[in-house]
């Protein structure tokens, strides 16, 4: 550490970042009597959080118990259990079933975080054991951002793929309506659109372009900055961790730079680490995440999250697991955007067929999005570099009915209308198939003989290869309207559209080593005393799963919390 750093004012717990778990350990630590400070080295805060989807999967919670809904603590322990498999952390893992339902019920009656339940969104893994066809995972309510007030221009903004039109705020359980097609779907869009434009006065008085409701992740994060602000919580932006500070043994500060200053900044009760994971760190990717990997197809926010919280543990002796594992999820590269789009739902939309250059499928397309990717490096592995990219298929029908990435269905956006820099990068077309296939490099003979199968599994209803539509997740996201298989429909009208998939990711799934207090834990199961890791800083406690929406943010708030109760003695 430099000489030159000085000292500022003490406090009880230093939070280092600030996404929803940084900031529910921040709240939770306020309300039991901790003098808190929240560091973060971006000049907006909100993290990855603040750009995603906000659901949380929390086994047993009081939302989905009031609509009556049939879950328990054994049964959530035998899914995890059948899920994470043998390697699974029972401590930990039956902890987090324990104290996530409390940790939200806590957080709507102490903060202004407010969820509701996605009843109809099933467990990822429906095969197993223990799974719910709804009711675990929760999904933020709509937002006010007036409630920010002058903190309002340094809320990371949502990312624009999740909202209506790019622009229009819209819940998970909203989404999915208008997804899926289900029955009312054209109006609450016409409500939707039509309330967006009656709010222009707010957003002329503000200069906003933003809609003045936010949802989805933004939601939770503006909530909880503004539960933050209710108890004067401060959260110093532009404020880069750079180490920990320990004496004799135990952790009891950090040194940060601020104002091309080092200062270090001490806190009595220890240091939560919440700075997220290393995706953004192109060297560490090299270092521990499988081959290819580039910083371009993870869709986290650009040089955010770079490692240098895991660092930090690792200089001071921490143990670390899972480092060769990252939350994947496929994604588009957007020309002219700054960091990649996940492709979440439009996989399992009916007439869409992923391939790789061979021109084979290699997984059900409607997958979660964890094992997508993975299937993506395994077939990769496999066919000698085939596989990476991948491309998605479809036709016209497809294009006009359906949303793919940014290219809107086309009865609303057609192809003049698509902007001229994403042809041939972003998206390609042709009028045949083989054509197509000549445009991306990918073998004529096997994408028609590809083709031929999914549209005989269209007519039958039945994925012989991979069974995609055969469980109630893969059919949350498909047309209800379609049968038999509501993931299926025939590639069969030109022109014909393909548009390249990496290997993306949504944050790195490994870390530091914590048990079920949340603290940093070194190989030899001792633990560093004043250390607590959280989010993706902490290795996952899901180890190398999904096993619902929400199953990252879940853990990193619900972590958050006990971090807090403990540094707070209340643990
Ligand atoms: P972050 O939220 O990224 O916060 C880390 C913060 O630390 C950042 O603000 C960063 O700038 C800051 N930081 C980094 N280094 C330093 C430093 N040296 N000094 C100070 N500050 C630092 N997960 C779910 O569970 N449910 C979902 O619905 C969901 N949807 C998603 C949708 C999208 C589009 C994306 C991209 C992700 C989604 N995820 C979802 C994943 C989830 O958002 C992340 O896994 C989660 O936000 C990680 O939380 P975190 O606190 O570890 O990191």
């Amino acid at each position: 550490m430099s000489d030159k750093s000085e000292s500022s004012g003490d406090y009880d717990l230093v939070v280092v970042g600030s996404g929803a778990g940084a900031m529910t350990a921040a709240v939770t630590a306020s309300a039991k009597g901790l003098r808190v400070l929240v560091i973060e080295k971006a000049s907006q805060y909100g993290g990855t959080s603040a750009l995603s989807g906000g659901g949380i999967w929390i086994p047993c919670n009081h939302h989905f118990k009031a609509l009556g809904g049939q879950d328990s603590p054994e049964k959530a322990w035998t899914y995890l259990k059948n899920s994470i498999g043998d390697d699974i952390d029972e401590p930990r893992v039956r902890t987090y079933i324990d104290k996530a339902a409390e940790m939200i019920e806590w957080l709507e009656k102490n903060s202004r975080v407010r969820y509701a339940v996605a009843d109809k969104y099933p467990d990822y893994y429906m095969h197993l054991e223990g799974s719910l066809a709804g009711g675990r995972t929760l999904d933020p309510e709509l937002f006010d951002l007036s409630a920010l007030k002058g903190e309002l221009s340094k809320l990371r903004q949502a990312s624009r793929g999740n909202m209506l039109m790019g622009k229009i705020a819209w819940t998970a359980r909203q989404a999915h309506v208008a997804m899926s097609k289900s029955r009312g779907w054209r109006l609450m869009i016409i409500w939707m659109m039509l309330r967006y434009k009656l709010d222009f006065m707010w957003r002329k008085k503000t200069g906003e372009q933003r809609d003045r409701r936010t949802a989805l992740g933004n939601a939770l994060v503006a909530s909880l900055r503004a539960s933050l602000i209710d108890r004067n919580v401060p959260l110093w932006l532009n404020t880069n961790f750079v180490e920990l500070i320990e004496q004799q043994g135990r952790v009891c500060g950090v040194v940060v730079e601020k104002d091309g200053q080092q200062q270090r900044i001490f806190a009595r009760k220890g240091v939560v680490l919440a700075a997220g994971g290393f995706e953004q760190n192109p060297e560490l990717r090299e270092k521990y995440l499988p081959k290819p990997t580039s910083v371009s197809w993870s869709t986290t926010p650009e040089g955010a999250n770079t490692g240098a919280a895991l660092e930090a543990g690792q200089k001071l002796g921490a143990d670390t697991a899972l480092l060769d594992w990252a939350w994947w999820t496929p994604s588009f590269l957007v020309p002219g955007e700054t960091k990649a789009r996940g492709i979440f739902a439009e996989r399992a939309f009916p007439g869409a067929v992923v391939v790789n250059s061979l021109g084979k499928r290699f997984v059900n397309e409607a997958a979660p999005y964890l094992e997508f990717v993975t299937a993506m490096y395994a077939d990769n592995e496999k066919t000698g570099g085939k596989s990476i990219p991948s491309y998605v298929i479809f036709d016209s029908k497809f294009r006009f009915n359906y949303a793919m990435g940014p290219l809107m269905p086309s009865q609303i956006m057609p192809d003049s209308r698509l902007r001229k820099e994403w042809l041939n990068k972003l998206y390609f077309k042709a009028d045949t198939l083989d054509e197509l296939a000549s445009q991306i490099g990918v073998d004529a003979a096997g994408l028609q003989e590809t083709v031929g199968k999914m549209n005989h599994y269209a007519e039958t209803g039945v994925d012989e290869e991979f069974d995609r539509g055969g469980n109630a997740f893969d059919r949350y996201y498909g047309d209800s309207n379609v049968a038999p298989n509501p993931c299926l429909a025939p590639v069969a009208k030109g022109p014909y559209y393909a548009m390249p998939i990496q290997a993306g990711d949504i944050g790195t799934k490994g870390g530091l080593v914590t048990n079920e207090r949340a603290q940093v834990k070194k190989p030899d199961g001792q633990v560093i005393e004043g250390l607590y890791a959280i989010g993706n800083t902490s290795a996952s406690v899901m180890g190398t799963t999904y096993p619902g929406a929400g199953g990252t943010l879940g853990p990193a708030m619900t972590f958050g919390y006990i971090a807090a109760l403990d540094a707070a003695g209340q643990n």
